[in-house]
């Protein structure tokens, strides 16, 4: 099929997605930093209730209802809002608005993988900056690479810790180029950057409903920035972006604020207990601000612990890339479901299996 793709398109690998088995499949999926709860009752009962004329004619092309809830909720003007087909189409959007062939993408690593994905498409040359094993932020290099557009995820998958505000403040006001701050875990911890989009007019947060909503099956995400930015923006989503269910489920549930703030507090509750007995299990654990935690089994092989784990219906992601073959992300999932992991791995960390210890 070669002779009908651009070059970089033949040239690049697919991105891997964390695997989701098919509906109904009896499994733990701790896998891709899915909420465990389900989504706010308020958000199902509006499901439950559409209306087959929405579903006729096309939808609003700016999802000005689910706009005008975000705007209430986080104190921005709506005009300041883009609305997409989860945070992924976003940060799609603003690769596709602001980096010709060939101009930079700069963003530290280990990072969303998603970001490399993006940019090869677009033909982008990469430039990846290696955090340091404190995570503290390169600022310098990333100041001095200044891409077309430069990605921060804060809090950062999968480490799971967060980035200063001041430190992005600092790297916004030194980049001639759009600084993306992608916060699509950011209901989980206490600061956010969201004040930066009023200091700075190359600067857009991008934020989603999968995860602190439960909404990841949905597809919403949205993204603030000065309006000056997102109408570029506009000009390259796809008209319809947005459709008639996600924007009136997705309006109820951030309207929602107490059920996402409740199983926020319940999952941050899981997340420091879950913690506690991986460390007594003899893994290592990075402070998370985050749904998941990134660990690191004391001297066992992790791929193989992730297959033993798979075997015995407990997804978790492993990614064969340096620096992370010999960590786990696991997601927090339920208390019962947590335990459930721990269990397993008390099994196997003491059954004997020496492949366990190879590494
Ligand atoms: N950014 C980061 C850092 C993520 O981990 C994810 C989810 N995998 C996304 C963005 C995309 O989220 P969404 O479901 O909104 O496309």
């Amino acid at each position: 099929m070669t002779k009908y793709f651009r070059s970089n398109v033949d040239a690049m690998a697919s991105y891997i997605p964390g695997e989701q088995p098919g509906r109904g499949t009896q499994i733990i999926k701790l896998n891709s930093n899915e909420n465990p709860y389900p989504p706010s009752p308020a958000a199902l009962a509006v499901l439950r209730n559409i209306d087959g004329e929405w579903l006729r004619r096309y939808p609003e092309p700016f999802a000005e209802e689910f706009r005008q809830a975000a705007s209430k909720v986080l104190g921005i003007p709506s005009d300041w809002i883009i609305v997409g087909n989860g945070s992924d189409e976003l940060l799609s959007v603003v690769i596709r608005a602001c980096v010709a062939p060939g101009r930079k993408v700069v963003y530290p690593m280990p990072t969303y993988v998603l970001y490399e994905t993006l940019s090869k498409m677009q033909a982008a040359e990469i430039i990846e900056i290696a955090y340091s094993e404190d995570y503290s932020l390169p600022l310098e290099e990333l100041a001095a690479a200044n891409g077309c557009v430069t990605f921060i995820a804060s809090p950062n998958s999968p480490s799971g810790h967060l980035v200063s505000t001041d430190d992005l403040r600092k790297l916004a006001s030194q980049l001639s180029g759009v600084l993306v701050i992608d916060e699509a875990y950011i209901d989980f911890t206490q600061e956010n950057a969201l004040t930066l989009v009023k200091e700075y007019e190359n600067v857009i947060v991008i934020r989603t409903l999968s995860k602190g909503y439960s909404l990841a099956g949905l597809r919403l995400g949205f993204g603030v920035a000065n309006p000056k930015l997102l109408q570029g923006l506009f000009k390259v989503k796809d008209s319809y972006n947005i459709d008639a269910i996600a924007c009136a489920v997705g309006t109820a549930a951030i309207n929602d604020q107490a059920y996402k703030n409740a199983c926020v507090t319940k999952i941050k509750a899981s997340r420091t207990k879950l913690a506690t007995d991986l460390k007594q299990l003899g893994f290592h654990i990075w402070d998370s601000q985050t749904n998941f935690l990134l660990t690191q089994p004391r001297e066992g092989n992790a791929e193989y612990l992730y297959q033993k784990l798979k075997e015995r219906g407990i997804l978790i992601r492993y990614f064969k890339q340096p620096g992370l073959d010999d960590k786990l992300r696991i997601t927090v999932g339920t208390d019962e479901q947590n335990q459930a992991l721990v269990e397993a791995l008390i099994y196997l960390l003491g059954s004997g299996d020496k492949r366990i210890r190879d590494s």
